[in-house]
C-alpha cells in the first residue's frame, strides 16, 4: 500500500523528526502492508507551530470561503472514495461493502453538512444590549480511534476549520493510511497551509505531547475511557478546553408492545456491524420476561448469519481481549447460545459473532465494554426493571427502544441517561448531536452542536 514517510506540516509533507517506524498490518491476513513514521514531540511541536501560525489568517477568512474549501474537501473525498474505501478494507478489515457505504459514505455526509453549516451559520447574534461574537477556540488537537478511520478525523476536522481554527490531528496507530489520504484531500482541496497538520504516531508518545502541548487550545479526543481521563486531567490541570467521546454499553429495550423479530434482527444487525467496534453499538439486549425464550432464539439464528460476513476485529491484542471477555462471560454463568472464544479461522483477527443468554447485570460482559461481535440478552419483569437495567452502568452514550408506538418508545427513552437514542430503528443522523451522559464523555460531535465546541464568546456591550 502507498505511504507517506513523513508528516503532513505547514502544507507539505515533511522528513519526520525520529527514524522509528510504525507497521501498519492488514487484519485480514496478518500481512504488513506498509510503515508510517512514528512521531516524536519534536513533530507535534513543529506541526503546532505550523497551526499556530495559520490561525490569525485562517480565523479572520469569512465563513463563506471556509465553506468553499470544505465543500472542496468533501468533492475530493467523494472523487478518491473508492480508494479510500480499499485503504479502510485493508488496515481495518471491514468488508469493502462497509468501507464503502459507511466509512466513506458517513464522512462524505457530515463533511458535506459542515460545508452548509459553515455557509449559514450565525457567528454573531444579539443579546439585548449586547453582541455576541462566536469566535474560533484556537488551535486544535484531534487524537483520533481506529474503528470509524476517516469519520472519527472527519467529525473533528471538519467542525474545526469550519470554526475558524486550525488542527493538529493524530491519528490511531492501527489506522494511519486513512488519515494520510485524508491530509492528501485537504491538500487538494486548497485548504492553506498549516490550517491542517498531520502527525502520525503513538499514543503514549506523540498523543500525549500533543494533549500536553501548551500552544493547543483545545483537545478533543476520541477512544477510551481510561486514555480519556488522563487526557482530561492534563487539559484540566492546563486550564485548556477539552472535548472527550468515550467509550459505552448502550441499552437496546424491546418493550413488550413492539414488533420483537424486526428489533432483535435490527439490534443483532447493529452489533455485529463493524465486527462490534462501535462505541454506540447496542450490546445489551432487554426483553421482557414472558418474550425472553423468543428472542433469544431469534437473535442465536441472525447471529449466525454473520459467521461468514463479518471482518476481523483490527489487531491481535483486540481479538485476545474479546475472546477473553466471552470466557469470562461463560465463567460468570452466562450462556452461550451462537459463537463462543475460539478463533473462527487460522489466519487473520477473526472473532466468531457471539451471543450470551441469561445474562445479569452485574455481570462483566453487561457492564464493560467489549469492543467486539458479542451480544448479551437480558431479562427484565416491568418498565422500572428494565430502565434499572438499562441506565445501569457508567456509560449513557446511545441506545434504542423498541415499541408499537412511538410515542410509548419515547415516553421510555426519555428516561434512559444517554446521549443518542433510536425510536423503533430511526435512521443515522448526521446533524444530531452524538456524545456521552455520564462517563461516556464530555462535549457533543456532529451538527450544530459539534460546531459550538470549536467555539468561545466574546460580548460586546453597547
Ligand atoms: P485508545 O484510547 O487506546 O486510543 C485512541 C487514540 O488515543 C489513539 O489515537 C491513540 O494513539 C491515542 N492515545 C493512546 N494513549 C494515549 C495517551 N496516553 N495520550 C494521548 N493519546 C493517546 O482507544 P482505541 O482502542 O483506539 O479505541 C477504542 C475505544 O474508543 C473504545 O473504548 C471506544 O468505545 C472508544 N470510542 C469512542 C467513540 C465515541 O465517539 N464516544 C468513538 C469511537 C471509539
Amino acid at each position: 500500500m502507498k505511504a507517506h514517510d513523513g508528516m503532513y506540516i505547514d502544507g507539505e509533507w515533511r522528513p519526520a523528526a525520529g527514524t522509528d517506524a510504525i507497521a501498519v498490518v492488514n487484519p485480514a491476513d496478518e500481512q504488513v502492508i506498509a510503515h508510517v513514521p512514528a512521531g516524536t514531540a519534536d513533530d507535534v511541536d513543529a506541526a503546532v507551530r505550523a497551526a499556530r501560525g495559520a490561525l490569525p489568517a485562517w480565523a479572520a477568512t469569512p465563513p463563506a470561503e471556509r465553506a468553499a474549501r470544505i465543500t472542496a474537501l468533501r468533492d475530493v473525498l467523494v472523487a478518491r472514495k473508492d480508494e479510500i474505501a480499499e485503504t479502510v478494507t485493508s488496515e481495518l478489515g471491514s468488508p469493502l461493502k462497509l468501507s464503502q457505504a459507511v466509512h466513506v459514505g458517513a464522512p462524505i455526509a457530515v463533511a458535506g453538512s459542515y460545508a452548509e453549516l459553515a455557509a449559514s451559520y450565525a457567528f454573531e447574534e444579539k443579546v439585548g444590549n449586547s453582541t455576541v461574537h462566536l469566535e474560533p477556540v484556537g488551535v486544535v488537537g484531534a487524537i483520533t480511534p481506529w474503528n470509524y478511520p476517516l469519520h472519527q478525523i472527519v467529525a473533528k476536522v471538519a467542525p474545526a476549520l469550519a470554526a475558524g481554527c486550525t488542527v493538529v490531528l493524530k491519528p490511531a496507530e492501527d489506522t494511519p493510511l486513512t488519515a494520510q489520504l485524508f491530509a492528501e484531500a485537504v491538500h487538494e482541496a486548497g485548504v492553506p497551509a498549516g490550517v491542517f497538520n498531520l502527525v502520525t504516531g503513538l499514543g503514549p508518545v506523540a498523543g500525549q505531547a500533543l494533549a500536553g502541548h501548551e500552544g493547543v487550545d483545545l483537545v478533543s479526543f476520541t477512544g477510551s475511557t481510561a486514555v480519556g481521563r488522563q487526557i482530561g486531567a492534563t487539559a484540566g490541570a492546563a486550564v485548556k478546553r477539552v472535548a472527550l467521546e468515550l467509550g459505552g454499553k448502550s441499552a437496546n429495550v424491546i418493550l413488550p408492545s413492539a414488533d420483537l423479530a424486526k428489533a432483535v434482527n435490527v439490534g443483532v444487525a447493529n452489533v455485529m456491524s463493524n465486527s462490534g467496534q462501535t462505541c454506540s453499538a447496542w450490546t445489551r439486549m432487554l426483553v421482557h420476561d414472558s418474550q425472553y425464550d423468543e428472542a433469544v432464539a431469534l437473535a442465536a439464528e441472525a447471529a449466525a448469519k454473520y459467521g461468514e460476513r463479518i471482518g476481523p476485529v483490527v489487531n491481535a491484542k483486540q481479538q485476545q481481549r474479546v475472546r477473553s471477555y466471552i470466557e469470562k462471560g461463560v465463567a460468570e454463568g452466562a450462556r452461550l447460545v451462537a459463537g463462543g472464544p475460539e478463533a473462527p479461522r487460522d489466519q487473520g483477527y477473526f472473532v466468531s459473532p457471539t451471543v450470551f443468554a441469561d445474562v445479569t447485570p452485574e455481570m462483566t460482559i453487561a457492564q464493560e465494554e467489549i469492543f467486539g461481535p458479542v451480544l448479551s440478552i437480558l431479562r427484565y419483569e416491568d418498565e422500572s426493571d428494565a430502565l434499572r437495567i438499562a441506565n445501569g452502568t457508567v456509560y449513557g452514550l446511545a441506545g434504542a427502544v423498541w415499541a408499537g408506538e412511538a410515542t410509548e418508545a419515547v415516553a421510555f427513552a426519555r428516561r434512559l441517561d444517554t446521549g443518542q437514542v433510536d425510536i423503533n430503528g430511526g435512521r443515522f443522523n448526521p446533524l444530531a448531536p452524538f456524545g456521552g451522559y455520564k462517563q461516556s464523555g464530555v462535549g457533543r460531535e456532529l451538527g450544530s452542536h459539534g460546531l459550538s465546541e470549536y467555539l468561545q464568546t466574546k460580548s460586546l456591550q453597547f
